[in-house]
């Protein structure tokens, strides 16, 4: 018989179903067993009657270790008391394997020793759901790019020039030429969108970043959209509609994982289109409103990102910001050159930028008395000047780092739990 999911369990009431999972634990009273079986999708307590189940089973199954995989089948009634909802009557069980003393016990474990143990920490129903509730942020946010006729042009990891200086890249050996893993897929989105119209790229992302945060990996996932013929403002409601559309997505479908984390769910459903925009100068106004020594010119840290966002109940973009603190394909605003048309958009409750994004400049002329400015090698960046040679149009687009989003989502403090084996400062294993 073909086994079912825990997770769809509801659709088996009153039927005899094989599960085929791992003893997650399991408690006796002498005569029946109470198991509870995970599978991946969720958890399910599976009831033994020694009585049925003969005596000589019941005392191997009374042994059973955590971990320990196992095909269950029986019938299954629905048990509001019981984990999941649903329970199972055991009729039969097949040790698959026996497992060895299981390092995560069900007592508390230092973050160190299960950082040390990922590959077993995402076992535990906490992690799991986690990662599920990041596979479908995933499938949401390409779906959501589907049905708006976006091409996904994935872009090159291997890069040979650095987009915005080369102190963050990590830097290979491309058969005795330099190359770097990519940092952004921005600028090579830029030629995808001149050449299909409106794009994305979804994959990894690299950068050496030198301090230890909650917030970054030094390798994580970012979608990056690119549109041509679209402004600060087409892109800004693009954005808010794409996050709109995942936090929906979310509830919908990860309602028992969220609860599995806590969540305060009500946070995410009190969020409304549109998203609030102010200026990077009246941001600036929030935080010296909060008694904070800033100065306007400098970027925000963490902190103010947490103040300035504190003062919306949904994610807040955040628009132009001071020119000279932006990467040098930004185009300035035309009513004001000091300021930038990017924006950025601080997610609430502290979890501080999710996204990056902005509009390009699409003229020639200036987009190489900027690259001159940044200091940065013309030559590497002739292709890049082409787009503006051949058919130049107003261009926009953004990068949603994957990681944080899922943070945000799931309510967690840090950044390592949101991906299966994250990369962190002096941690690469396992
Ligand atoms: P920050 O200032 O927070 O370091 P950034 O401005 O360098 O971020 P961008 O270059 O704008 O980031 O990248 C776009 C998005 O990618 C960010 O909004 C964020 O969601 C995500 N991101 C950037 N760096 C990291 C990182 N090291 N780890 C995880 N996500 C990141
Ligand atoms: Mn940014």
């Amino acid at each position: 018989m073909e086994a079912v999911l825990i997770k769809k369990m509801s659709q088996h009431v009153g039927q005899q179903v094989t599960v085929q999972g791992w003893v997650y634990n399991q408690r006796s009273s002498g005569k029946i067993i109470f198991l509870i079986i995970r599978d991946g999708s969720g958890l399910m307590q599976a009831v033994v009657v020694k009585q049925e189940i003969g005596e000589e089973l019941f005392k191997k199954i009374r042994s059973l270790t955590q971990e320990s995989s196992v095909r269950v089948k029986g019938l299954v009634r629905e048990e509001p008391r019981s984990v999941g909802g649903y329970e199972m009557n055991v009729t039969s069980l097949e040790i698959v394997g026996v497992a060895e003393d299981y390092p995560i016990t069900h007592k508390e474990h230092g973050v160190d020793f299960l950082a040390e143990h990922r590959h077993l920490w995402i076992r535990t129903p906490r992690q799991a759901a986690i990662l599920r509730i990041r596979s479908e942020i995933e499938h949401a946010l390409r779906n959501f790019f589907y049905e708006r006729d976006f091409i996904l042009a994935d872009a090159p990891i291997i890069t040979p020039a650095a987009c915005e200086g080369t102190t963050n890249l990590f830097e290979l050996d491309y058969h005795g030429e330099k190359g770097y893993l990519s940092q952004s897929g921005q600028l090579y989105n830029e030629a995808n969108a001149m050449a299909l119209g409106r794009i994305y790229c979804f994959g990894p992302t690299f950068r050496a970043e030198r301090s230890k945060t909650r917030r970054h990996l030094l390798e994580f996932w970012m979608i990056e959209a690119e549109m041509a013929y679209y402004d600060i403002d087409d892109n800004m409601k693009l954005q808010e509609e794409m996050i709109g559309y995942v936090i929906q997505r979310v509830l919908d479908k990860c309602l028992s994982e969220l609860k599995t984390l806590e969540r305060d769910v009500e946070k995410l459903k009190a969020i409304k289109l549109p998203f609030p925009r102010i200026s990077y100068t009246e941001a600036v106004e929030i935080l010296k409103q909060a008694g904070e020594e800033f100065t306007w010119g400098d970027d925000f840290g963490a902190p103010h990102e947490t103040i300035i966002s504190s003062h919306f109940n949904a994610p807040v973009f955040v628009h132009r910001y001071p020119t000279a603190i932006k990467a040098f394909y930004m185009k300035p605003d035309p009513d004001n050159p000091e300021v930038v048309l990017g924006a950025d958009l601080l997610a609430p409750e502290g979890y501080g930028e999710i996204i990056g994004g902005g509009q390009r400049i699409d003229d020639l002329t200036l987009l190489k008395q900027r690259i001159a400015e940044h200091k940065l090698p013309e030559e590497a960046f002739a292709w890049y000047l082409d787009l503006r040679r051949f058919g130049t149009v107003p261009h926009s687009g953004f990068g949603l780092g994957l990681e944080r989003t899922v943070a945000w989502l799931c309510g967690l403090e840090h950044i390592r739990e949101t991906i299966p084996f994250p990369r962190m400062l002096h941690k690469m294993y396992p």
